[in-house]
């Protein structure tokens, strides 16, 4: 701590505001050239533009009236700790609760109002608003921990670190300011316990600022591997994306296998053909959102090509992949899909399955073969009369036998 001894207080206070409003230019411009995620770089800018101000009014503190540099600043820097929690919550797409962020905020100052209107004490005003920013911090650290997994990414690690450093520090701040002399935490002081709460201050301006702006750059980076691996009509996966899923869960099925379909529209030419390419296109992206209703979160929708899709179900036996074939061929015939121009267009569905088995040497089948059998099941539906679900009709005899018990009228 001795070595604390030759920062110089006014200097920190002087360097926090300015590092903070840098900061908060630095993102507001990121926010202009960013085409996603604007408003939480935009309330992370305002945070850091709150925070930079508040510590400009400390600098005039003992000169300028204490509204300024006592209430006001206080305010400033509150709000700005309120919406650093705002947006670290809105980037990470956590549910966000305004009420308790705001109750929290009003606590923390409610001491520092106390002491202004009525002579209620520094001590108390620096207790409670550490107290309230320490719990506002703790909760934002223990929200991005359980929300993101800080394993996999170093920006949710270093930014748990950052937050929770900081509670730690405020928690120790309003400590000592309980059991100590409370005079040693105000802004100014020159004392331990606040230059060590300034250098966090800075620390926290700083590391808070990289930390969010690297979360930025890995949803960014996210959202642009998603955006290629999603087809453009229907928002489903591409063929190309479809195959590495297959491969990833060829891969990993030893304990249970997994099932393919494949579903196909019917005389999907003639839809074209009646209602023009733009009705087709509707009706291939109504059986996309269909299908991605119908599908489990472990699942993957993806398009095969044209109007043909392909849905891979991971741990599910051939009872589990005829179900949801059957279901899905039965929601299809129920529903219509509307057109701008007032008409509707019905249309059937007919969808092939498989479920991988083992190969004589105890290998997993090859993916593309399952997908190859899945196939040969559609191609018998549509034999069959379409608009009904099949297995493949050539191979081995349970799966004929499957194949006629399986075979669904609707
Ligand atoms: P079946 O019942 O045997 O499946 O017959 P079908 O008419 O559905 O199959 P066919 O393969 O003869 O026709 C598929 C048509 O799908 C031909 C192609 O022009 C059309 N198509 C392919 N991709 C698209 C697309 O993205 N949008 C639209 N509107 N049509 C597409
Ligand atoms: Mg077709
Ligand atoms: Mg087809």
């Amino acid at each position: 701590m001795s070595s604390l001894a030759i920062l110089d207080e006014n200097t920190l206070v002087v360097s926090i505001s300015i590092i903070s409003l840098l900061m908060a230019a630095l993102t507001f411009c990121a926010s202009r050239s960013a085409t996603t995620l604007k408003l939480p770089l935009r309330i992370w800018g305002l945070a850091m533009a709150f925070i930079g101000l508040g510590f400009l009014l400390f600098i005039g503190s003992g000169q300028w009236p204490l509204l300024l540099t006592f209430v006001t600043a206080n305010t400033l820097v509150v709000s700005g700790g309120a919406l650093t929690h705002v947006a670290f919550l809105k980037l990470l797409h956590l549910p966000l609760r305004l009420g308790v962020v705001e109750v929290l905020a009003v606590f923390s100052l409610s001491g520092v109002l106390a002491e202004y209107f009525f002579d209620a004490g520094r001590r108390q005003a620096v207790v409670v608003l550490s107290a309230g920013v320490a719990v506002m911090l703790g909760w934002t650290c223990v929200l991005i921990a359980q929300s993101v997994h800080p394993g996999r990414s170093l920006a949710a690690r270093l930014t748990v670190l950052v937050t929770g450093v900081m509670a730690s520090g405020f928690a120790l701040r309003a400590l000592a300011a309980l059991i100590g002399d409370s005079h040693l935490t105000l802004p100014r002081a020159s004392s331990m316990p606040q230059l060590g709460a300034l250098v966090l201050g800075m620390l926290y301006a700083v590391g808070a600022s990289t930390c969010f702006l690297m979360l930025v750059h890995e949803r960014q980076q996210h959202e642009t591997q998603e955006a290629t691996r999603r087809d453009d009509l229907s928002g489903v996966h591409t063929r190309a994306s479809l195959f590495e899923q297959g491969r990833l869960l060829s891969a990993h099925s030893s304990r249970s296998p997994y099932a393919v379909l494949m579903a196909d529209i019917d005389h999907f030419k003639s839809i074209n053909d009646t209602y023009g390419h733009r009705g087709g296109d509707q009706v291939i992206q109504h059986l996309a959102r269909l299908l991605q209703a119908a599908a489990r979160r472990t699942d993957t929708v993806g398009r095969y090509g044209g109007e043909e899709f392909c849905v891979l179900l991971p741990a599910c036996d051939a009872a589990g992949a005829l179900n949801l074939a059957r279901r899905l061929v039965r929601d299809v015939a129920k529903e219509s899909v509307h057109l701008v121009d007032g008409r509707t267009i019905r249309y059937t569905l007919s969808v092939g399955y498989a479920v991988e088995r083992r190969e004589s040497d105890g290998q997993p089948e090859p993916f593309a073969n399952v997908v190859a059998r899945a196939d040969q099941g559609l191609y018998h539906a549509k034999r069959m009369g379409r608009n009904q679900a099949q297995a493949v009709r050539i191979g081995d005899a349970d799966e004929r036998v499957a194949d006629t018990r399986h075979c669904v009228e609707c």
